[in-house]
């Protein structure tokens, strides 16, 4: 099997490479750095098996030779990315996902998009089941990456049922692990660096938003497994488990006693969701797939990685 992989270099990408690697695949890992790092593959480099093209997906993709699947996860991610590259985010996730499923019908290649709780929006059904439409401000900050991923859902679908081709959508909810950025502006990341610098904990309006936290481990099984499924509609992949973002902060507090770090306050960005749940039954039935690896033990494994780069 031979496996592109765009954003390859970011985080979920690069434990995408990883995996694909273990199986005995061929891995292409496609990225221009942009929001991800070489580090992150620093590893997989010294692999005959694994190749890295620095390439913009949303110029053209261009890949000799067979190819068997093409798993699209080349887009900025963290609000703070796309905010600050609105424009690279809307066209990743048009043009790019236009170019990576135009490579995946030129190799009769399956073809793989990874989509996001973001195209609920800040919902009004919840927990969110793949049913639901959302409830995007399409012109809002959010819209430039809520909007690019609703439309790349939309082109895979025609392409599916237009050309016949087998594609897969996975609609990512809040992972976290190893390999996220110290500074993407996410929130694990951010108290996490708070607490080993000391520095005060930011949480953003009253902290009773709430989020559900995967770690990326249990992503990347269920992403596998929705691959070589032959289930061609939308599946929620993420951790049921909900909290608020006050109660993490204060388990991310918990996880470094003595720490000089208290609670700030800042205002809520707009747009920000209020709640956020997967509803993984599809997920379960369609795939047999569950998270394992819960919070506690998530975030400590993350904290040993963010102890040892801060
Ligand atoms: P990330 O920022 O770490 O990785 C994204 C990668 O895409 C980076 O390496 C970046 O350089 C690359 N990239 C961006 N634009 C590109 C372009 N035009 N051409 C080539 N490469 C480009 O983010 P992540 O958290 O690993 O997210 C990966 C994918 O998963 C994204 O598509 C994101 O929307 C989706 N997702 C992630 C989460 C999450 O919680 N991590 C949740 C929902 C969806
Ligand atoms: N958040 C916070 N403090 C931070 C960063 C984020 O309170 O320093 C909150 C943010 O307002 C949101 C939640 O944490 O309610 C998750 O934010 P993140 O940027 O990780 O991703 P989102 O789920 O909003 O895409």
């Amino acid at each position: 099997m031979r496996t592109v992989i765009t954003g390859g270099a970011g985080f979920v990408g690069s434990h995408l490479c990883e995996r694909f690697l273990a199986d005995g695949d061929e891995v292409v890992c496609v990225d221009n750095l942009l929001t991800g790092t070489l580090k992150n593959v620093d590893r997989l480099r010294a692999d005959p098996k694994f190749r890295f093209i620095k390439r913009d997906v949303s110029e053209s993709i261009e890949i000799d030779g067979p190819v068997d699947n093409v798993l699209h996860f080349a887009s900025p991610a963290s609000p703070a990315d796309y905010l600050a590259h609105p424009i690279p985010t809307l066209k990743v996730g048009a043009l790019g996902t236009h170019n990576a499923l135009g490579l995946a019908r030129a190799k009769d290649a399956r073809f793989l998009l990874a989509s996001t709780s973001e195209i609920y929006g800040d919902p009004d059904v919840h927990p969110q089941v793949e049913e639901y439409w959302g409830h995007v401000n399409t012109i809002g900050p959010r819209g430039c990456y809520d909007e690019a991923k609703r439309f790349a859902e939309a082109i895979t679908m025609a392409y599916h049922r237009y050309h016949g081709m087998k594609t897969r959508i996975v609609r990512i909810f809040n992972t976290y692990g190893p390999r996220m950025r110290l500074d993407d502006g996410r929130v694990l990341p951010n108290f996490m660096k708070q607490i080993l610098r000391g520095d005060p904990i930011t949480l953003y309006g009253d902290g009773g938003q709430t989020r559900s936290f995967c770690y990326v481990t249990d992503l990347v099984d269920g992403i596998h497994r929705l691959l070589k499924s032959d289930y061609a509609l939308p599946v929620n992949i993420g951790n049921p488990s909900e909290i608020t973002v006050a109660q993490l902060a204060e388990e991310i507090i918990a996880l470094a006693p003595g720490t000089k770090s208290a609670i700030v306050h800042e205002p809520l960005p707009q747009d920000d969701p209020k709640r956020r749940r997967p509803d993984i039954a599809k997920a379960r039935t369609i795939l047999g797939w569950e998270p394992k690896v819960d919070r506690a033990e998530g975030l400590k494994r993350t904290l040993e990685y963010f102890r040892a780069v801060v």
